[in-house]
């Protein structure tokens, strides 16, 4: 390739993880990363965290082309910025997240970035070189920024600036995981003091949307999960009761816990078909079911409208990215974890070499893990 390894201002030849089809194992190979141009930021990545989301990915594909690079849970520090970025400098300490805005369209003005209906304009064009590349031929930057690698380069919309008194291995959970579950409960269903809450699966998303029932005072707060030790350590993410439901009816039992009425709001986050089902079913009246895990694409969900929902008053609603406007909330997650408020430190399982990200991705499918960490590349 003969491109010399670093050069902040030319970029150079990295280290990365390179998923080259779908149902493989990640290889770990030279990549091609670019120079920043207008509006970029290239950032050393410190911590790259695996989110359960890039295993569906490589298994499924969801539509991206091969080769690619995933890892979408990244804090690093930048190291050189493109033209016109001026929200960031090198030497800042930020956190990466996969919601990429345009900053113009009806959403990004009402500050709903997540949603942003002009987001690919963050990618880059056809007339200049591919971010990412090997021997010339593009790779797949996959969700805009490919953190499973020594460096990103990403559009200046992907970063946020972060207090650098934060551990950059515990930021890194703050980029998908963390906002998604905490902003399905703070932002998105907005709990009230003294609801009841139910969260179907208590990996990283669930167990952070545990934490946030808690900080807006829910009254009970249900975890329901197969994994013992999950439900265990749930207990230190707020939940007041927990239901294994490989040895219980998970609606029953939370109808039971709830004095015969059921939750006001549920969260599914497994992704599949029987514990969305059990998410409707176990709400009161007037309750809404979230809907966040990663389903299978083509996969249907019967409803009665006029049983399940009219006749109780009760809604499903799909939640992306917990509602959050990441250049928002992340820096006040940050605070409430340097204040003690936030529990980051129960959700890092292990901190790992990048060339352990094929059995670390095992140990998360097992359930043995909730985090891991990439920290050395
Ligand atoms: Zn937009
Ligand atoms: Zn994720």
């Amino acid at each position: 390739m003969g491109r010399p390894r670093w050069d902040d201002a030319e970029g150079g030849i990295m280290k990365a993880a390179v998923l080259n089809e779908i149902g493989g194992k990640f290889e770990i190979a030279d990549v091609d990363i670019d120079q920043p141009r207008a509006g970029e930021v290239q950032v050393a990545v410190r911590a790259s965290s695996l989110c359960h989301s890039d295993l569906s990915v490589s298994q499924n594909g969801y539509g991206y082309a091969m080769p690619a690079v995933l890892g979408h849970e990244v804090a690093g520090v930048v190291v050189a910025v493109g033209p016109g970025v001026t929200d960031v400098e090198p030497g800042d300490n930020v956190i990466g997240c996969l919601t990429g805005s345009c900053g113009q369209c009806e959403e990004c003005i009402r500050g709903d970035i997540w949603m942003c209906t002009r987001s690919s304009t963050t990618a880059r064009g056809a007339d200049l070189p591919p971010r990412l590349s090997i021997g010339g031929r593009p790779v797949t930057q996959v969700a805009g920024l490919a953190a499973f690698a020594e460096r990103i380069l990403v559009h200046r919309s992907n970063v946020v600036r972060i207090d650098p008194a934060m551990p950059l291995d515990r930021a890194a959970l703050l980029g998908c995981g963390v906002i998604t579950g905490a902003g399905a409960a703070i932002n998105t269903a907005a709990v009230r003091f003294g609801e009841t809450v139910a969260v179907i699966g208590c990996g990283g998303v669930g167990l952070s949307a545990l934490q946030g029932a808690a900080i807006c005072g829910a009254e009970r707060i249900i975890a329901v999960d197969v994994n013992p030790s999950k439900l265990e350590l749930s207990r230190r993410f707020g939940a007041t009761d927990v239901v294994d439901a490989s040895e219980v009816d998970p609606v029953e039992a939370v109808v039971d816990l709830t004095n015969g009425t059921g939750v006001h709001h549920s969260f599914e986050v497994v992704g599949t078909p029987a514990t969305a089902r059990q998410a409707l079913n176990m709400l009161r009246r007037g309750g809404i079911a979230y809907m966040i895990g990663m389903q299978q694409p083509g996969t249907e969900l019967t409803v009665d409208p006029f049983a399940d929902l009219v006749l109780k008053h009760r809604g499903i609603r799909g939640v992306y990215m917990g509602s959050t406007n990441f250049k928002r909330d992340v820096p006040a997650y940050v605070r409430l974890y340097l204040e003690g408020r936030f529990n980051l430190d129960d959700l890092v399982s292990q901190r790992i070499g990048l060339d352990a990200i094929n059995d670390a991705y095992d140990d998360l499918q097992a359930g043995r893990v909730i985090r891991s960490v990439i920290t050395s590349f």
